[in-house]
């Protein structure tokens, strides 16, 4: 099949049951047909399930559908975003090496990087994206990898996938980038060169705020020392959480449609309104990066950050305020979101490090949901209009 939503639908693992819906299966193990079955299958003569650490059919069928929506060959599951994170660069990485990042990441990927790889040796450096002829100067004799998330949460901030994919490529690289904030369905790093694209599917891939999940996807080759080090470490997706997210990508070009579609209004709406300093969203023309975003994106997403006049007591009332929008650290959610990073998902960075990052006391990230654009817009209106 060709397309993306088909794809996400009809693919799933034939099993010789009848069901319509891919069945569930939960089982830690799986039994040989033989003892020269059970021979052959570990020393890798022939594929096939043999413990659920390992694989199972479950995490095969969303493996197989994430795969063919971000045109990668292979991938793995684990057991939450940051599993993932922290798999691709520990399988590929070695004491002496050193990473060269975006500067603004999720904040758990900002600890990776600072605070539990150098105990291995493994360092990192963080280039700005408004001078990419810096990261020539930011290169070390060590420098093994690229990592990059973009649209980066919260900040939004775009990168150059195409140069990214030259860079890597002509420095010998190996380019991962965390495509959460995008899906497959708003853009495909793998396209641009990346060698290999994560997610935590807890957030889009999910949709629903039910399970946490991650994903670490590319060339077969990466993948293989991957799966070794995943194999032997255990990070694995549970089969429940893996036949969710599988279930969950039949709807992700549906929903994102309309996660991208309400979030464009309501940044819209956001541009016009006075109680703002300032709205950020990748597809408003207002946006740094706005010709990169048309660019290498389908649409704008579902995350809009904003910073209210009037500081942190403002925004502490207006979060208060809010009548429907849940107060949470999730996104990607079916219900809308409201997060107040500085204080929350990005506490644990320093005060300088939140600065140099453009993450403000007053910064407040909305994840847009599926309600109707109207009630969403009717809950801010009503809570600004209360925290003056
Ligand atoms: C949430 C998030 C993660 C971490 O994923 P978990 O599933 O929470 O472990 C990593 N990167 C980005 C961009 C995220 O938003």
């Amino acid at each position: 099949m060709s397309h993306f939503e088909t794809d996400a639908i009809r693919i799933q693992q034939r099993s010789n049951q009848r069901e319509h819906s891919s069945a569930l299966y939960l089982s830690s193990s799986f039994v040989f047909e033989s003892a020269e079955q059970a021979r052959a299958m570990f020393a890798e003569e022939i594929q096939g399930n043999i413990y659920s650490r390992y694989s199972n059919p479950n995490s095969s069928d969303l493996i197989e559908k994430v795969c063919r929506a971000e045109g990668t060959a292979d991938g793995i599951a684990t057991s939450s975003g940051m599993a993932a994170m922290f798999g691709s660069i520990a399988s590929l990485l070695q004491q002496g090496d050193h990473i060269l990042a975006s500067r603004s990441l999720f904040g758990s990927t900002h600890q990776l990087l600072t605070r539990v790889f150098p105990k291995w040796g493994i360092t990192s450096t963080y280039g700005d994206i408004s001078d990419y002829k810096n990261w020539e100067q930011l290169l070390q004799p060590n420098t093994k990898m690229l990592f990059l998330e973009t649209p980066s949460n919260p900040g939004l901030e775009i990168i150059d996938l195409d140069w990214a994919g030259k860079f890597a490529g002509a420095h010998g690289l190996i380019l991962v980038v965390d495509n959460c904030f995008a899906t497959p369905y708003l853009q495909q790093p793998a396209k641009w060169g990346a060698h290999l694209v994560t997610h935590s599917a807890t957030k889009y891939i999910d949709g629903q705020g039910r399970v946490l999940g991650g994903l670490i996807l590319g060339k077969k080759e990466l993948i293989e020392e991957v799966r070794f080090f995943t194999r032997h470490t255990g990070p694995s997706l549970s089969p429940f959480n893996a036949w969710i997210l599988s279930k969950s990508m039949e709807t992700l070009a549906l929903r994102m449609d309309r996660h991208c579609e309400n979030a464009e209004k309501v940044a819209r709406y956001f541009e016009g309104c006075p109680h703002l300093d300032t709205v950020n969203y990748p597809f408003l023309p207002s946006h740094l990066q706005y010709d990169l975003a048309i660019k290498q994106m389908k649409a704008g997403g579902g995350i809009i950050t904003l910073t209210l006049k009037g500081g942190l007591p403002r925004v502490q009332r207006f979060i208060d305020r809010l009548q429907m929008i849940s107060n949470t650290t999730n996104l990607g959610d079916s219900r809308s979101i409201v997060t107040h990073p500085a204080s929350t998902t990005h506490s644990k960075l320093s005060a300088e490090e939140r600065q140099k990052v453009g993450i403000t006391d007053g910064l407040i990230r909305l994840s847009v949901g599926l309600e109707h654009y109207e009630d969403i817009l009717q809950d801010v209106e009503h809570a600004l209009e209360q925290s003056k």
